[in-house]
């Protein structure tokens, strides 16, 4: 008995050492930079440059007869009257007739290029909110110290942005060292494939390799991640893969007082419910476990220990984050149950019942391992499975935050905004930047804008907007990434 109680105090003991050994040794992860001098820049001016450029209603509808290829011919010259140096010195390229490909000569035979991306395509107005907008979604209106409109966030940011700080790097006498591509999709709201799908397949057929990629996904964050006072620099480093499945069930039909034990409905009610019971297991690993051993060491002492020692706790932290839906999709495949349709009359059997389930793969799981998931965990033949072939993607590769690419952004990141945390994370949605897996291994997806909780709700939602503040360190950002990418 003795020896026993002697063996688990021991046993106790060791256990606590190593997770006192770990948590001392989860130091945090952020480089100690220093302060660079704020770059003088007219407001007014750069200001007005975004507000115009949200007036061009450059829509990607679901319906592609809606395109309304004006707009964004118009957008396209009005990139030439705004920004005349870049238009002088860098190439463009129309691709897919209207996305962007500049390209700005770096040395010959110096380091490897390095690609910027945008998209000048925005969503719709949802029909009927029109009117709640305090100014309308596409007047570009500066107000209150802020650009108001659709795409001031989702995505002229980025491409106006880019522009404008090439602009002034070009006024400064700024030569590139290595070759710097930009990359404007007009159809990302779409899928991109068109715009982006065609320029990369241009760029590979002329054997480029790219040292990084700067796409849009993350952003400078508040109170997203719980014990983390500082804003939080997420940068996306994988993105989630893409499968809608069509569950189809046929049955006999005929009059509801004779009915068999199961319509159509139940049947594949049926396989809804197993499919919603049988998630996909949860699990800390790759892209979001990079973003806690990068956020981990910046919380308090408590917590700091629980994420040192995630093989000890990691169960405990998972059924954190599988509880809110936010965090239970960095951790998981998620399954969405999002159309049902069946029935015409009440008394009638319903001769068919058709579902589309939607997934979103976490990098690991592939569209077929999730096709093989949901044909085990129905397991009823009565069941049609059908993946939807259109909209499909693969998860993207995991870009690895210990390359030199990643420590040059989350340098400059320090720099300009010196508050903020950096932190790898996984984009649950889709960007443009999936098209370009195959022309570079480091892939990062990240606005240099800050998102307050309340601007969430804006993105491709109703008021839309940004302070001229913001975009003004937006600018600063893409300056000095691009010095900092050539030295
Ligand atoms: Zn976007």
């Amino acid at each position: 008995m003795k020896r026993i109680l002697l063996a688990i105090a021991l046993g106790l003991v060791i256990l606590s050492s190593v997770v006192l050994i770990k948590t001392v040794r989860f130091t945090s992860r952020q480089l100690r930079v220093d302060p660079v001098s704020q770059v003088a820049m007219n407001e007014a001016q750069i200001a007005e440059h975004l507000a115009k450029a949200i007036q061009f209603r450059t829509i990607s509808d679901q319906d592609p007869k809606q395109f309304d290829k004006k707009e964004f011919l118009g957008f396209s010259q009005y990139l030439e009257q705004v920004f005349p140096k870049i238009h002088s010195v860098l190439k463009k390229e129309v691709v897919g007739d209207y996305s962007l490909l500049y390209t700005w000569e770096g040395q010959p035979g110096g380091l490897k290029p390095i690609l910027f991306m945008g998209h000048m395509d925005v969503v719709p107005i949802e029909p009927g909110t029109e009117k709640h907008w305090t100014h309308p979604p596409f007047a570009g209106r500066l107000a209150g110290g802020y650009v108001w409109g659709r795409g001031t966030i989702d995505n002229k940011v980025s491409v106006i942005g880019i522009l404008e700080a090439i602009e002034v790097l070009l006024t400064q006498g700024f030569h590139p060292s290595r070759t710097i591509y930009l990359a404007f999709g007009h159809d990302e709201e779409v899928g991109g494939l068109v715009g982006a799908a065609n320029i990369a397949r241009l760029l590979y057929s002329r054997g480029v390799e790219l040292e990084y990629i700067l796409d849009e996904g993350g952003a400078v964050t508040y109170g997203i991640v719980p014990r983390v006072s500082a804003p939080v620099a997420l940068i996306g480093i994988a993105e989630k893969g893409y499968l809608s499945i069509k569950l189809t069930v046929h049955s006999q039909g005929g009059h509801s007082s004779m009915p068999p034990q199961q319509t159509a409905i139940g049947i594949l009610s049926t396989a809804i419910q197993n499919l919603e019971r049988n998630q996909f297991p949860a699990e800390i690993t790759g892209a979001t476990g990079k973003l806690f051993e990068y956020l981990g060491p910046e919380m308090p002492l408590t917590e700091r220990m629980v994420f040192a020692n995630l093989w000890l706790f990691g169960w405990l932290v998972e059924r954190q984050l599988v509880a809110s839906s936010l965090t239970n999709a960095l951790v998981r495949t998620t399954t969405a149950a999002t159309m049902f349709e069946s029935g015409v009359k009440e008394n009638v059997l319903p001769t068919k019942a058709k579902a589309v389930i939607n997934f979103r793969i976490l990098p690991g799981e592939s569209v077929q391992s999730v096709i093989d998931h949901v044909r085990k965990t129905i397991g009823d033949a009565r069941v049609k499975i059908t993946p939807v072939k259109k909209v499909l993607s693969e998860p993207s590769a995991v870009s690895v935050p210990e390359s030199s690419s990643f420590e040059n952004l989350h340098r400059t990141i320090r720099q300009i905004f010196p508050d903020a945390i950096v932190a790898p994370w996984l984009v649950v949605g889709a960007t443009d930047s999936r098209h370009y897996a195959k022309l570079s291994g480091n892939i990062y997806r990240f606005v240099p804008i800050r998102m307050d909780p309340g601007d969430t709700r804006r993105f491709h939602g109703i008021d839309e907007r940004i302070s001229v503040d913001n975009y003004e360190n937006c600018v600063r950002f893409f300056m000095q990434l691009i010095r900092n990418s050539h030295s």
